[in-house]
């Protein structure tokens, strides 16, 4: 369902944003940030610039329901302005496509008041968009689960639950951060097959994940499953999620709980939110069940969600390590896929977490599971890439690898594009390793 705010031929008064490459007038994501050094307050990624969402109260640019959306977005969080809903959040989206487009009344508010309400990006700090209540990952990526299966059960790669539900654990909410700080590797026990004890020490197989972010909007009550018809409503966008894991960390600790010290030393996202209605045009359907796969069981099975409960956003993985740095070596691409190798849709996650009673609030963050695509070069991780770390990659300039090293930056992009739309992106989510506390 597209609108005025997907025309491609709307363009924004504001300077480089129609070249833009992610945020265009047509994506307007929303972030909290601080000027300079100033406070915290919501905005919206326009080009290169950020728009006060607190300036632009403060100037009566809003009215009526998107007015309301905007004074609960202007805040230090963006919790209370996700936990109003899709109408909320739509009419903002259709007041700011107003208000920065070069054709119409909007422009006459908004430009002469251009000094307070724009600044350069490069010149904010971003923060969590929300305060993040629970984050719970899944591993959704089917062709992930293939690739990391094989390395264990050659025979029987997927767990019999597989195409029965989506698998997820809890993860850890406290240790998601945006993009841009230094990720410390971890110390923990790890043992080698040939050792007969554990020892503790930085993890020698450090590693990250490709993986999109959902964040919830409004919640449920507890007790109170969420159908899958109505999931949507209670999905407010998305953004790039790096789920760093110390493999040989998790291959000591995971049975018979799961992942725990593994992943939760750090979680790295995106800082904008990829709203649900920038997206519209780059829905697709959910991926085709092979043949022989069970149906959904009816709790997981909507008919609107098969046909347009998938994502088409083109997803890459970067490379640059200190070496390559020092010798100007623009980043190497390590993997390039795409979320609609996702083998359950967004909605049947929110569906699924919430069907034995648990309730979602406003700002968790569920993570989609490792994306990875049907051939070699789509891998998502180190892990399938490497085959388990027994063939490394080589990079340019001759360094190898198997796992991460001190001194690498990872970044993971995502690109939007679909005839007849205007291409949008997500900003970086990047995360350099830096040495393990001593
Ligand atoms: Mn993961």
């Amino acid at each position: 369902m597209t609108d005025a705010t997907h025309d491609p031929a709307r363009r924004s008064w504001v300077p480089g944003a129609d070249r833009h490459t992610d945020f265009p007038i047509q994506n307007l994501p929303f972030g909290i940030f601080s000027p300079n050094g100033s406070d915290r307050r919501g905005g919206v990624a326009i080009g290169d610039w950020i728009f006060d969402l607190r300036e632009a109260c403060a100037a009566g640019l809003f009215n009526g329901v998107a007015d309301d959306a905007a004074l609960a977005a202007a805040g230090p969080t963006l919790n209370a302005f996700v936990a109003l809903g899709t109408a909320h959040r739509r009419a903002l989206r259709h007041a700011l496509s107003f208000l920065l487009d070069s054709k119409g009344e909007g422009r006459a508010c908004t430009e002469k008041l251009a000094e307070k309400l724009l600044h350069k990006a490069e010149s904010c700090t971003l923060h969590l968009p929300c305060a993040i209540g629970d984050y719970t990952d899944f591993y959704a990526g089917i062709h992930h689960a293939t690739n990391v299966g094989t390395l264990l059960r050659p025979d029987s790669p997927l767990m019999p639950n597989y195409k029965y539900l989506p698998v997820g654990y809890h993860g850890r909410a406290s240790s998601v951060r945006v993009s841009g700080p230094a990720v410390r590797r971890p110390n923990g026990q790890r043992k080698r097959p040939e050792e007969a004890e554990p020892s503790f020490g930085p993890s020698r197989s450090l590693d990250y994940e490709l993986e999109l972010g959902f964040w919830i909007g409004p919640g449920n009550a507890l007790g109170q499953p969420i159908p899958i018809a109505r999931a949507t409503d209670h999905l407010v966008g998305l953004c790039l999620l790096n789920d760093w894991s110390a493999r040989d960390v998790q291959g000591w600790e995971y049975q018979p709980l799961g992942p725990f010290l593994a992943k939760s030393f750090h979680t790295t996202i995106s800082p904008w939110i990829v709203t649900a209605e920038a997206l519209e045009p780059f829905r697709t359907s959910a991926m085709a069940r092979a043949a022989g796969d069970p149906a959904p069981l009816p709790h997981l099975a909507d008919p609107a969600d098969q046909d347009e409960g998938g994502f088409d956003i083109a997803l890459d993985v970067l490379i640059q390590s200190a070496a390559m740095r020092a010798a100007n070596r623009a980043p190497h691409r390590l993997a390039t896929s795409n979320a609609r190798h996702l083998y359950w849709t967004a909605s049947q996650m929110i569906a699924h977490h919430a069907s034995a009673g648990c309730n979602l609030t406003a700002g968790d963050l569920l993570g989609s599971g490792t994306i990875s695509g049907p051939t070699h070069e789509e891998c998502g991780s180190l892990l399938e890439l490497t085959r388990g770390g027994r063939e490394p990659v080589t990079l340019p300039g001759g360094e190898t690898r198997r796992f991460l090293e001190d001194g690498d930056e990872i970044t993971l992009t995502a690109r939007c594009t679909r005839d007849g739309a205007v291409p949008i992106g997500f900003g970086p989510c990047r995360g350099l390793i830096s040495a393990a506390p001593p």
